[in-house]
């Protein structure tokens, strides 16, 4: 079991104060390194970002628009207009055009359909994004349907649509896979849980991590099909985790043209930015995607490996993901909030605890996969954390 040192446990006690000025998410890194100088931080574990993806974005920004002089554009002039995005992103995503609204990052997403599509009742699934109930308007309820850590954190089907039918929610979310436990419905059990919500005014499914989901291969899942099918969904997806872009704030959802209308009538022209269209634009490109799949695999075969070796650490429980993370909940009778502060102080890997996340309770940390080395960092430390631990306790 780690006990903290009283110089760990004072340092402990700032970054838990940083932690809580933070709210529900964690504090930026560079507040992090500013307001904790002592902590010589190597690996950020904390937040979720494929680096392959963010350096082969960074090459072409270097080829395209800083070496050309580009970027004098990209800051002086205005983007385009949302719904002029949409149509170059409508394209690639094969859905007709006035179905696309574009946001400044999903969550700027989150808030809009949450303010605009909601009069009765919210249901989100917990452990979950906590933008899903925090910014639900004043007077709303939110009701919780809690996925249990015995059942891996799946959805039981019968189970959440019973739930549906008594609570009665006109906006119920589903993230898929979910953060921050990585659990996965299955595409097909997806589909069928969808024929029995049609009678839901608003179904947001929450793609942000389906790039990094395998069903049984490492074929890209799409759901814009299932749009077709359900003309009452909203899908969301961020496009920070996946390309390692979170700076950029670019997002977008796939949504009724009613609906579209309804947000652009009040707001959102011009609420992207150059970069972020550039971005885009480059999403919106056969040749880019050809070289992010390649990425994408790479960052797969990281986690896979990472998985592995985690699984045979005897003092945690890692919990089956299809993110790019994992939540993992540690059962030699640590406390996460010491083990997090022991591989921060000791050895610069900044991980996640879940404390703040309603619906998780025990001692869980969630750890983001990062390259090949700093995958190997993070694992290293984790040994050392409850080696040294042990030796001291004999
Ligand atoms: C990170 C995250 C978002 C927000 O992403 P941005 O595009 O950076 O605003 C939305 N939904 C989920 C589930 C996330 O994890």
């Amino acid at each position: 079991m780690i006990r903290l040192t009283e110089k760990e446990r004072t340092l402990a006690r700032r970054i838990h104060e940083l932690k809580a000025a933070a709210g529900t998410h964690s504090p930026s890194i560079s507040t992090f390194l500013e307001k904790v100088p002592e902590v010589e931080l190597r690996v950020d574990a904390c937040f979720l970002s494929n680096p392959h993806a963010t350096d082969l974005v960074l090459d072409r920004l270097e080829k395209e628009i800083i070496r050309t002089g580009k970027l004098r554009q990209c800051i002086e002039l205005y983007p385009s207009q949302n719904g002029v995005i949409a149509e170059r992103l409508a394209r690639q995503l094969g859905v007709n055009a006035g179905n696309v609204f574009v946001g400044n990052g999903a969550i700027e997403i989150i808030e809009a359909v949450l303010h605009n599509f909601v009069n009765r009742k919210v249901v989100d699934n917990i452990p979950t994004f906590s933008s899903y109930y925090e910014f639900v308007n004043d007077g709303i309820p939110v009701s919780f349907y809690r996925l249990r850590k015995e059942n891996d954190f799946r959805l039981d089907i019968d189970e959440y649509v019973a739930f549906i039918e008594r609570e009665r929610p006109d906006l119920v979310v589903l993230i898929n896979p979910n953060n921050p436990d990585g659990s996965y419905l299955s595409k097909v059990d997806l589909r069928g849980l969808l024929t029995r919500l049609r009678h839901v005014e608003t179904i947001v499914l929450d793609e942000s991590f389906v790039h990094f989901a395998c069903e049984g291969d490492r074929e890209r899942v799409q759901y814009y099909d299932l749009f077709a099918e359900n003309p009452n969904l909203v899908i969301v997806k961020s496009l920070s985790k996946d390309f390692g872009v979170a700076g950029l704030r670019a997002g977008y959802a796939v949504m009724a043209e009613h609906r579209v209308r309804t947000l652009v009538k009040h707001g959102y022209l011009w609420n992207t930015n150059g970069l972020a269209e550039y971005f885009l634009k480059l999403y919106s490109s056969g040749d880019f995607q050809a070289e992010y799949e390649q990425a994408r695999r790479r960052y797969l075969d990281d986690r896979d490996e990472i998985g592995a070796v985690l699984r045979a650490i005897p003092q945690i429980n890692v919990y089956p993901s299809n993110a790019n993370f994992f939540l993992v909940e540690v059962v030699d009778g640590s406390s996460a909030a010491d083990l997090v502060a022991r591989l921060l102080i000791q050895h610069g890997v900044y991980v996640r605890t879940g404390a703040d996340k309603i619906g998780l309770e025990g001692e869980f940390v969630r750890i983001a996969i990062r390259s090949r080395e700093e995958n190997r960092i993070i694992v290293d430390a984790l040994r050392a954390s409850f080696e040294d631990a042990q030796r001291l306790a004999a």
